[in-house]
């Protein structure tokens, strides 16, 4: 684990669930088959199923298997500047079909955590599409915000934008909400790309503003999820490819999970990083 990574993982953990017993003993290799026991699935997207635009090998015999066997499935992910519709159809272009609600993205909560937080203009860092979710939360994107906030979705602020937020920020009482806290992803070459929770660490750094974070490993997107498998909610298992998130909330969730190998946990640094975070799946995969 690279020590940034480290760093603002173990805050998350900090924040979201300052009470985790440390993780004891280690986990089981196992092959995909065996987690067939399981009745239902939280899968992460990027890194986990795909890379872009790119399935990884062997996910889409899995995914046959899981529908084959009417098992319940939820793509659990930190995905937040596309809208539901945007990912479905994403999706579907590489073979992985799932139906709406079986969709579930820090994006898609913001309406709800908007009911507790009740911010009304904000400076928006994301993609288009993911405009829907300020949309549905009744929050209006503006260059100026009457309040200095703003919300972080996107992977590729330009220089301007990255400026305009940095002016916003270095207000009094200036807060950033991370619709993705995760912090590096895989690139289909397989090297790790700083994303969304990286861009948002390097704006606090410069400001010393707030950070608010929606989406993995904070319990509401897992509280969601959960709640939309009722009345199936025992024998639940999340497969992420990163143990700040993936794992990490699981666990916070008091769910079981499988890490896959390869993306954002290299085979060789698999045992010092859950030693690292003191967070460890029940599982370890080396693919689909
Ligand atoms: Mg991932």
């Amino acid at each position: 684990m690279l020590p940034t990574e480290a760093t603002i993982y173990k805050q998350y953990l900090k924040t979201a669930a300052p009470n985790l017993q440390k993780a004891k003993g280690d986990p089981w290799k196992v092959e995909f088959d065996t987690l067939l026991k399981y009745g239902s699935f939280l899968l992460d997207g990027w890194g986990t199923l795909y890379s872009e635009t790119s399935v990884y090998p062997g996910v889409l015999e899995s995914m046959a298997q899981l529908r084959k066997a009417n098992k319940n499935v939820r793509l659990l992910t930190n995905a937040a500047s596309r809208s539901i519709d945007q990912i479905q159809s994403d999706l579907h272009l590489m073979g992985l079909d799932f139906d709406k609600h079986e969709i579930i993205s820090s994006g898609s909560l913001l309406k709800v955590l908007n009911e507790e937080v009740g911010l009304k203009e904000v400076y928006y860092l994301g993609g288009p599409s993911g405009m829907q979710f300020l949309e549905d939360a009744k929050i209006e994107a503006v260059q100026n915000p009457s309040e200095p906030t703003v919300i972080l979705s996107g992977i590729n602020p330009t220089q301007e934008e990255m400026d305009k937020a940095i002016e916003i920020l270095s207000e009094k009482d200036a807060r950033i909400l991370v619709l993705n806290p995760d912090v590096y992803a895989p690139s289909p070459s397989g090297e790790k790309i700083p994303v969304t929770g990286y861009i948002a660490n390097m704006l606090k750094e410069k400001t010393n503003c707030q950070l608010l974070f929606c989406g993995k490993p904070f319990s509401l997107i897992f509280q969601i999820a959960l709640r939309s498998l009722i009345p199936s909610t025992e024998s639940v298992i999340m497969i992420g490819d990163t143990l700040g998130t993936d794992i990490a909330g699981a666990s916070i969730a008091g769910i079981d999970s499988a890490l896959v190998l390869g993306r954002n946990v290299r085979e060789e640094e698999f045992r010092s990083d859950i030693y690292e975070l003191g967070v460890s799946p029940n599982y370890i995969l080396n693919g689909f």
